[in-house]
C-alpha cells in the first residue's frame, strides 16, 4: 500500500496567543450590552491571520475579561451590578468557557476592598487580576482610594489593570505611577498607554519605573497605531525596551485589544475581520523590523508575556520565597537572640554574683540581643 498526502492530513497546532484585556456586558457609551455570544466566537478556534504576507492560522488560546456591568452606571446613577453579582456572573461564565479568564473589577470609591477580598478567599486563584477604571468612578488614581484594593493585589499577588487615559485626567498615567510606587512589588497595567494621547507620557512613565525600578509597571498593545499599519510608537517602545540599563524588558508589553469595544463590536462602528486585522498588524510590524527576533518577540507579547505575568507567575513564586526566607531568617536571628539571651542571663548571673563585679556585667549589658528590634 502506498500512503500518499501525510502532510494534508497532519494538523499543524497554529500560535497560541493570549488576548489580556477583553470585555462582557453593559458599556453606556456605545449604547451596547456585549454579552457571551458577542464575544466567544473567536475563543479556542482558529483565527486567520496575514502576517507579512503570509497566511497562518493561530488561535486565542485565553482571554481575559472583566464586566462592564460593574463599570457602568444606569440612568437612576446606580451601578448596574456590585463588586460581588457582577465579578461572580463573570467567575461563573468563564467555569463554562474555561478559555474564559476573570478579572475582579474594583469600584474604587464605591465599592470595598474587602468584597474583593472575600471574592478571592472564597475563589483562590480563580480571578486572574484587578481592575480599574479611574475614569468612570471619577477618582484620581494617585488618591487613597484605591490602597486598600492594592493591599489585596499585594497580598494575593494580582497584576492590576488600569484603564490609562490624558495627561491630568483621573487615569493619569503619572497618577498611576505615583500609585504604583506605594506598592512596587504589584505589577500594574497601563492599558492603551494613555488613551487618547501620542502614548510618549505613558511610555515616559513606563520605561522611568524600568530604570529606576520605583514601580512594577506594564503597559499593554489596546488602540495604540490600531489606524496606523507602520505601527511607530510600538515600534519605537519595543526598541526602547530591548535596550533599558536593566536589558531586554520587552516581557513589560503585552497583547491586548479591549474587544468588543470600538470597532471590534460597537453598533455602528463595528468593521468585520477588525479582531484578526488588528492582530495581523501588530505581528506584522515586528516580522518587518526586528528581523532575527521577531517570531520569539511576536511570540512573547502575544502569549508568554501574559502566561508568566497572569498564569504561571514565576514572578510571585520569586516573592513568596523571599517572603519565606525573611520570615525563616527573622526566625533563626530570634531563636539566636533567645539562645544568646539565656546565656547572657546565665554568664550575667555567674559573673555577677561571686565578685559583684558591675564593670564586667556592664560589658555583657551594652552585647545584649535587642530582641524587641526584630519582631
Ligand atoms: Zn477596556
Amino acid at each position: 500500500m502506498k500512503i500518499t498526502g501525510v502532510k494534508s492530513i497532519m494538523f499543524t497546532a497554529g500560535k497560541q496567543n493570549i488576548d489580556m484585556h477583553w470585555h462582557e456586558g453593559t458599556w453606556k457609551a456605545e449604547n451596547a450590552h456585549y454579552t457571551n455570544n458577542d464575544t466567544f466566537n473567536l475563543v479556542g478556534k482558529p483565527v486567520t491571520l496575514n502576517v507579512n504576507g503570509k497566511q497562518t492560522n493561530e488561535e486565542i488560546k485565553y482571554v481575559f475579561v472583566s464586566n462592564l456591568d460593574c463599570m457602568t452606571f444606569d440612568e437612576n446613577n446606580h451601578l448596574i451590578k456590585n463588586e460581588i453579582d457582577g465579578n461572580m456572573e463573570m467567575l461563573n461564565e468563564c467555569k463554562i468557557h474555561p478559555q474564559k479568564k476573570p478579572y475582579a473589577v474594583c469600584q474604587a470609591g464605591y465599592g470595598s476592598a474587602e468584597n474583593i477580598e472575600k471574592l478571592i478567599r472564597e475563589n483562590p486563584n480563580k480571578f486572574v487580576g484587578l481592575k480599574f477604571h479611574p475614569m468612570v468612578f471619577q477618582q484620581d488614581a494617585n488618591s487613597a482610594v484605591y490602597e486598600p484594593y492594592m493591599k489585596i493585589a499585594e497580598k494575593y499577588n494580582l497584576p492590576c489593570l488600569f484603564h490609562s487615559d490624558k495627561t491630568g485626567s483621573y487615569a493619569c498615567p503619572k497618577k498611576i505611577y505615583e500609585l504604583a510606587q506605594k506598592f512596587p512589588k504589584v505589577p500594574v497595567i497601563l492599558a492603551h498607554l494613555g488613551a487618547g494621547t501620542d502614548h510618549q507620557d505613558a511610555i515616559n512613565v513606563l520605561l522611568d519605573s524600568i530604570e529606576t525600578g520605583k514601580a512594577n509597571l506594564y503597559g499593554d498593545t489596546s488602540w495604540v497605531d490600531c489606524k496606523n499599519e507602520e505601527m511607530p510608537t510600538l515600534k519605537n517602545l519595543i526598541a526602547r525596551l530591548q535596550q533599558t540599563k536593566k536589558g531586554d524588558q520587552t516581557k513589560r508589553l503585552l497583547y491586548g485589544s479591549d474587544a468588543p469595544l470600538g470597532e471590534f463590536g460597537a453598533p455602528g462602528k463595528k468593521v468585520d475581520g477588525f479582531y484578526a486585522d488588528n492582530l495581523s498588524t501588530l505581528k506584522t510590524m515586528i516580522s518587518k523590523n526586528f528581523h532575527a527576533n521577531a517570531e520569539k518577540l511576536s511570540d512573547n507579547i502575544c502569549f508568554f508575556n501574559s502566561k508568566e505575568l497572569f498564569l504561571d507567575k514565576n514572578w510571585a513564586k520569586n516573592l513568596d520565597r523571599t517572603k519565606f526566607l525573611t520570615a525563616r531568617s527573622a526566625g533563626i536571628i530570634l531563636t539566636a537572640a533567645a539562645l544568646a539571651g539565656g546565656l547572657y542571663g546565665a554568664i550575667h548571673f555567674t559573673l555577677k554574683n561571686p565578685n559583684q563585679n558591675s564593670e564586667t556585667a556592664n560589658i555583657y549589658t551594652e552585647t545584649k540581643p535587642q530582641i524587641n528590634l526584630l519582631v
